[in-house]
């Protein structure tokens, strides 16, 4: 069992949530730490010992006295240990080195042609990993040398989340049925947690701006779209794995365009990045990618405007069933879409239409600040957790 399947409850006071609390700078002491999570200075000192013993926390003599002897001072090692994180998207992987905090301590943007395969893109990505973790200093004073301590990565299609296993993605050809987390375990000696694009920006999201709200939904919007679900304060995935999925789900377009899963109308072939750089051909426009459009939109064209609303509208109404079915407390949408201020507007508008009041009431709807570094966040939160997780 990892700590993210663990009960809400059982996290205040456990070992990550103490971890996140020296990281922070919150606490720099047991005392601290008893304050905070209200556990007793035995309980805290276990579990501070058993950090320190995995090399999770370090202590030095340097606390500031109040009279008596002076406090250990608890810290998160620097240069100690780091985890992987591999962001990957249709055209683009964002890979970094992170420290035991969910600090980015190096980062770097690599361009990937997913059709070149799992095996190739995924061998350079990991190659890219064992270079940051080794290359010593950052600019910021931090360092990315150490133990590395786990890799996370996130995949731009559905995961199978038992098996780390690819399952029918769109606009990936050759990864259907790969075994991520496999391949992976062959080329590094350290735990390889996988898991989709939208959860890893749900998590990385939700633990830098919202970590003290328990329900939120989090709207990827890029090439493709899907989304994150937090419920009771951690990433829900369901049985499978798929929470969240609503890509494939159908949507009021007429005409109907034809998606890659061989249905009609469905979200993504709507409202995603391709579907929209796929539109503006069929009108006769010359837009090559997502960038092309984005500078449309930005440029005020009037079809690329049009087609940017009809997106947020078929946004919203998706949204609007998952608001009033789930009832968070905010819902974000990031990724590339989420500047196109057309697009936000009618998603916005839909949204506050079609929802219940008592859903709508104290809802935040914001976009994802975190900015690129979001998705390896996350990427690193799921492996920090993983390697905090309790016996
Ligand atoms: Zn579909």
């Amino acid at each position: 069992m990892t700590i993210d399947d663990a009960p809400r409850d059982a996290l205040r006071g456990g070992p990550r949530e103490l971890l996140r609390w020296v990281a922070t700078g919150a606490a720099v002491s047991r005392a601290d730490l008893s304050r905070l999570s209200g556990l007793s200075p035995s309980t805290v000192s276990q579990r501070v010992e058993a950090l320190i013993s995995q090399g999770l926390l370090e202590e030095t003599g340097a606390g500031r006295s109040r009279g008596g002897r002076r406090p250990r001072q608890l810290a998160v090692p620097t240069g100690g240990a780091v985890v992987g994180a591999i962001d990957l998207g249709a055209h683009h992987a964002r890979v970094g080195a992170l420290d035991l905090s969910g600090r980015v301590v190096q980062a770097r943007t690599l361009p990937v042609r997913i059709e070149d395969g799992p095996e190739a893109v995924l061998g350079a990505l990991l190659a890219e990993v064992a270079t940051l973790v080794g290359s010593g200093p950052a600019a910021d004073g931090g360092s990315a040398s150490g133990a590395l301590r786990g890799v996370g990565i996130g995949i731009p299609g559905p995961v199978q989340h038992a098996t780390g296993r690819i399952v029918s993605p769109s606009r990936m050809p050759g990864w259907n049925g790969f075994d991520v987390a496999a391949f992976c375990a062959g080329r590094v000696d350290v735990p390889v947690i996988v898991d989709n694009d939208a959860n890893l920006m749900a998590l990385g999201a939700h633990r830098t701006a919202h970590p003290e709200l328990d329900h939120a939904i989090y709207i990827k919007a890029g090439t493709g779209i899907g989304s994150g679900v937090i419920s009771s304060g951690r990433l829900h995935r369901g049985a499978q794995g798929s929470a969240g999925d609503i890509s494939h789900c159908r949507v009021v377009a007429d005409p109907a365009p034809p998606c890659t899963c061989g249905n009609a109308g469905c979200l993504e072939a709507v409202a995603s990045g391709a579907a929209l750089v796929t539109a503006l051909r069929e009108q006769g426009v010359p837009v090559s990618d997502l960038t092309g459009v984005i500078r449309l939109i930005d440029d005020g064209d009037r079809q690329a405007t049009a087609l940017a609303r009809q997106a947020g509208r078929a946004v919203g109404e998706i949204l609007a069933v998952v608001v009033n079915f789930f009832n968070p407390q905010v819902v974000a949408i990031g990724g590339r879409l989420a500047d196109c201020e057309p697009l936000l507007a009618s998603m916005r508008a839909t949204l506050y239409e079609r929802c219940l009041p008592l859903a709508t009431q104290t809802l935040l709807i914001e976009r994802v600040a975190a900015g690129q570094d979001v998705g390896i966040t996350g990427a690193a939160h799921l492996v920090i957790d993983h390697v905090v997780a309790p016996a």
